[in-house]
């Protein structure tokens, strides 16, 4: 076959050089034939668009045209024409094509319109369908899209370890990270496993945050984001709930509980916006096949000013909401920590908007927060979405060195591992605010997919590791 330079399809779709000789490559997505043509839809993952091969069967070998499959590799040359039919602007006359990698009718992905559950046992092969094309493309152009804005605003990537050996995060349960052999666990006299020859002398486990080490660089560089792996083995078997998920979160020198929230509304608004400028194409697609309201709710949240609200009057709604013969499924009083259903209430019922909820009970946040003077609050922020609930949590940092060692000896939180994260508030400290983001609870709302093992390749949850 003729050597031509290979076009991605994005490029090819935006042609208007007919006549040229061109090179394509990609998969078969369908085929139709008739005696005399054969039409091939290729897809090579640069756009959710195929370009359409037309096949003058007479001019190819009968046996090479049945390898034609869906699922196929094909690598087309071909003449580039103006395409009479509606729906694509140019398609491809073929003149030669050579088949790189057959597939057969095991191929997974025949039948159109199966299942999301169906499609998370083929995982390995989901991204080639449109709707995960669609869902990855927009992974990363979101993930683009952070790194931009930070970047654009003066702030450093900063990369936090993804192992750690202070379990006093507290967000959440930990993955241990060992080499020890579990078939012969060492014990001292009283039972407790001795660390001391573990790989790294003490008992370890993957991140569930980055932002204590966050910290540490905000107060050095004065404006850092962290942007990476977590991990949390809580037992939560929800649709917006993974074991393993990546978080952004941006620590800022200086910046109070309101920079915090202006920061963060900033943040979503240009992501969102950013996926309705370089995403349409997939966003339409998403829009039309799984979620009819995505693009208007995207548009609306651009236009909108978040409500800020205390926590306190938080509560007085949905009590209100009660009150009123309102049915939750878990119960409301100052003191609860939010399910899902109380921060939807109030966004999707009550202000028909996004909510930054504020000044939470420190009893249900962690010990680095800001305290308030009413002895009760802390200077905490949720974010709370449409369709997704909490889709941010940050605070304002207790940037007082004695008011933060109480509270951590109030919570008996070991104080060996904490030493170096008290130096901050030791030597130089200042006030400082930041969040964490949930990548795939920002690419939920994005894409308007219902579940969060459906935006991140391979999902990791209680019982599932495939892939
Ligand atoms: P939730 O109450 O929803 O379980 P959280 O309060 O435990 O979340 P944080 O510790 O505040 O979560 O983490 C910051 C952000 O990380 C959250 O706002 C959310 O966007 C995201 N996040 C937290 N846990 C998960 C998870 N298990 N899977 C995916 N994203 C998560
Ligand atoms: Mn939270």
């Amino acid at each position: 076959m003729k050597a031509i330079k290979r076009t991605k399809i994005s490029e090819l779709l935006k042609s208007t050089a007919y006549g040229a000789e061109v090179n394509v490559r990609g998969w078969v997505r369908t085929r139709r034939s008739s005696k005399q043509v054969a039409f091939v839809a290729l897809n090579d993952g640069s756009t959710i668009n195929n370009v359409q091969i037309v096949i003058d069967v007479e001019k190819f070998d009968e046996e090479l045209v049945k390898l034609f499959t869906t699922g196929a590799c094909l690598s087309v040359n071909g003449t580039l024409v103006e395409s009479i039919g509606g729906g694509q602007s140019v398609e491809i006359q073929a003149t030669d094509i050579e088949v790189l990698g057959e597939c057969d009718n095991t191929y997974p992905l025949q039948k159109k319109g199966q299942t999301m559950e169906y499609m998370r046992t083929v995982a390995h092969l989901r991204p080639r369908t449109n709707t995960f094309g669609a869902v990855f493309r927009i992974r990363h152009n979101m993930a683009y899209a952070i790194h931009k804005f930070f970047h654009d605003k003066g702030f450093y990537y900063f990369h936090t370890p993804i192992i750690t050996a202070s379990d006093c995060e507290g967000a959440g349960q930990m993955f241990q990270v060992t080499t020890m052999n579990l078939y012969d666990l060492k014990k001292d006299d009283e039972g407790s496993i001795k660390y001391d020859n573990d790989f790294f002398g003490k008992q370890a486990s993957l991140t569930v945050s980055g932002q204590l080490e966050g910290e540490l660089a905000a107060t050095a560089l004065g404006a850092i984001y962290t942007f990476g792996p977590t991990f949390r083995a809580e037992n939560s078997n929800t649709p917006r709930h993974l074991a393993e998920f990546w978080m952004i979160e941006p620590e800022v020198a200086f910046n109070d509980i309101t920079d915090n929230m202006d920061l963060a509304e900033e943040f979503i608004k240009y992501c969102v916006q950013w996926a309705l400028d370089h995403c349409m194409e997939d966003i339409t697609f998403l829009n039309n096949m799984i979620d009819k309201g995505l693009i208007e709710r995207l548009r609306s949240i651009v236009d909108t000013e978040f409500v800020r609200l205390a926590y306190t009057d938080g509560i007085k709604i949905l009590e209100e909401a009660v009150a009123n013969g309102h049915k939750f499924e878990f119960p409301v009083y100052w003191g609860v920590d939010l399910a899902s259903e109380h921060e939807r209430y109030l966004v999707e019922s009550h202000f028909k908007r996004p909510v930054i909820l504020t000044d939470y009970p420190k009893e249900i946040k962690a010990f680095y927060m800001k305290q308030n003077e009413d002895g009760k609050t802390v200077r905490a922020m949720d974010v709370l979405f449409p369709k997704i609930g909490e889709i941010i949590g940050g605070s304002e940092r207790e940037a007082d060195y004695g008011k933060l060692l109480a509270r951590i000896e109030e919570l008996g939180i070991p104080m060996k591992d904490m030493w170096w994260y008290l130096d901050t508030r030791r030597y130089g400290s200042c006030p400082h605010s930041g969040f964490g983001l949930g990548f795939e609870r920002l690419l939920l709302f994005v894409t308007g997919m219902a579940n969060i093992r459906d935006v991140i390749p391979f999902p990791r949850t209680p019982n599932n590791a495939e892939f």
